[in-house]
């Protein structure tokens, strides 16, 4: 008996400490949140690198407090499988989560992630000048540096299987080679497919629709009459311009959204604004009690940018969205589109075209884009490929996926900052996303069958509210996989996109 009520204390004791490290270190993120977005936003130009000093310290804090000899004592009483169990669902997600965040942390030793640290800006800055320059030499020995690094950390973290699983995990916990092989070999199959036979149709998208100039007020005028009708709650967050478009939350009552504006390019702000508003409504949509715990945010990259594409993609690239909305955006711009018939417009902005640079991709070929990053961060990451390989192997690639071959390597293997910052592991997860995205498409469908017809009027709380009830709530609750079997009742399968885009782009050509 005496036994049982000594461990019991223990416990609860452990529990609450564990409570208030959590709740510590999520008011520090949140802080370190706010102040990242005002470095990209508001911030002066000459205060920011000062400023970025005190952001600095106060991560290390965060960081420190992760890792501490308080949060180790904690976490080793609580992961006793005898413990665990007793713990409410919520209290053993957090302890995943920190308990996660601290094995990964730990295994680095400080010098070895200092010399990151200081590699990633001089990586960043000789990236920078190399595409330029369109210089790849410049940019090589950094990168080399990088992929050394990272090999250094997959063996720190260790893995099962392939060394690049132990960085895939970074972003998408769970996630392997192993499992996401056969996941893109279909979709990379089918899409060179699908492409081949849309460049042989007849049919081409008008292009001159988005050749005019559309005035930046009236960009700005129509983004803030789309944004609450979405569902986006402006009482809970704010839109603001930045060059690259993010959204980022402070906390479940203030999730900030930005995007950008170019006059010859309209198609940038609406679709961008949608995309971010994607990720917004499922910070908004968090359940509020998890406010001061590791669960409050979105569970991984993927399941995140599975909700931006949702309705960027799903939603806002529909015939049915554009029924409702044309009307008021020939409103905004009666110059350029009071002739333009709404069968025009959708099929324009739906135009499929093999392009050199992913970010401008349409969204068939995006896929294509990922999977070449995937299968050369793979190859870097085993050894099979060098770094000085890195032109030819991309330039071959494009040409096996596309068709085309970039002239130049600033069109090519330079144009993203990923690598420069290390961030290998990532990519992968825009198109797993796209991938759940169709996913729960396709569970939506059976169980809000007037889905399109919803749209098509307008309404979208019935959709929002399926969203929130099914995946935003949860927070990190679940992990990735969990939640993707909770929500569709099965693994994680491209069949759904691929027979998505076939549908979609089979009607549009007319193939
Ligand atoms: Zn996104």
């Amino acid at each position: 008996m005496t036994v049982k009520s000594n461990l019991k204390m223990e416990l609860s004791e452990a529990v609450s400490k564990f409570k208030q490290l959590d709740e510590t270190i999520s008011h520090y993120t949140n802080v370190i949140g706010l102040a990242n977005w005002d470095q990209r936003t508001k911030a002066p130009k000459k205060g920011r690198a000062l400023f970025a000093k005190s952001i600095g310290a106060l991560s290390t804090e965060a960081f420190k407090l992760s890792i501490s000899q308080e949060m180790r004592e904690v976490l080793e009483t609580l992961t006793q499988p005898e413990n665990f169990e007793q713990l409410d669902q919520v209290t053993q997600a957090c302890v995943r989560e920190r308990k996660a965040t601290f094995e990964k942390s730990k295994t680095i030793p400080s010098e070895t992630y200092q010399e990151y640290v200081v590699l990633m800006s001089t990586a960043n800055n000789s990236w920078e000048d190399a595409r330029k320059e369109n210089d790849f030499s410049l940019f090589a020995p950094y990168l080399e540096k990088m992929v050394e690094l990272k090999k250094k950390f997959a063996e720190f973290y260790g893995y099962e299987g392939h060394p690049y699983n132990a960085l895939l995990d970074e972003f998408e916990p769970g996630l392997t080679v192993e499992k996401l092989d056969p996941l893109f070999k279909n979709l990379r199959e089918s899409s060179i497919n699908l492409l081949k036979r849309i460049q042989e149709s007849n049919y081409s998208p008008r292009k001159d629709i988005f050749k005019l100039t559309y005035d930046i007020p009236s960009q700005k005028a129509f983004n803030k009459f789309i944004l609450p009708k979405l569902g986006y709650d402006l009482d809970a967050g704010r839109l603001d311009e930045t060059t690259h478009p993010f959204a980022l939350a402070i906390n479940t009552g203030d999730v900030r959204i930005t995007t950008r504006y170019l006059e010859d390019n309209v198609r940038s702000a609406i679709f961008g604004t949608i995309h971010e508003t994607g990720h917004a409504l499922y910070e908004q949509g968090v359940n509020p009690d998890y406010e001061g715990t590791v669960i409050r945010r979105g569970t991984s990259f993927g399941i995140h940018e599975s909700q931006s594409r949702f309705l960027e993609n799903m939603v806002g690239r529909s015939k049915e969205f554009w029924t409702h909305f044309y009307g008021d955006l020939q409103d905004h711009f009666p110059t350029q589109l009071s002739n333009v018939p709404l069968d025009d417009f959708y099929r324009a902005i739906n135009l499929v075209e093999p392009s050199y640079i992913r970010v401008e991709a349409d969204e068939l070929t995006y896929n294509l884009h990922i999977m070449l990053r995937y299968e050369i961060e793979k190859s870097l990451i085993s050894g099979e490929i060098e770094v000085k390989d890195l032109p030819s192997v991309w330039n071959s690639k494009m040409e096996e996926y596309f068709g085309i071959t970039p002239p130049t390597n600033t069109l090519g293997v330079l144009q993203d900052v990923h690598w420069s910052q290390g961030g290998f592991g990532y990519f992968p997860s825009y198109s797993l996303g796209n991938l759940y995205s169709a996913q729960i498409l396709n569970t939506i469908l059976k169980e809000i069958p007037d889905f399109y017809a919803l749209i098509e009027k307008g309404e979208f709380l019935k959709i929002r509210l399926w969203l929130k009830e099914n995946i935003h709530q949860f927070g990190k609750l679940y992990t990735p996989d969990e939640l993707i079997k909770k929500v569709t009742g099965e693994e994680p399968n491209s069949a759904y996109l691929v027979d998505y885009l076939e549908n979609k782009y089979r009607q549009i050509y007319g193939i």
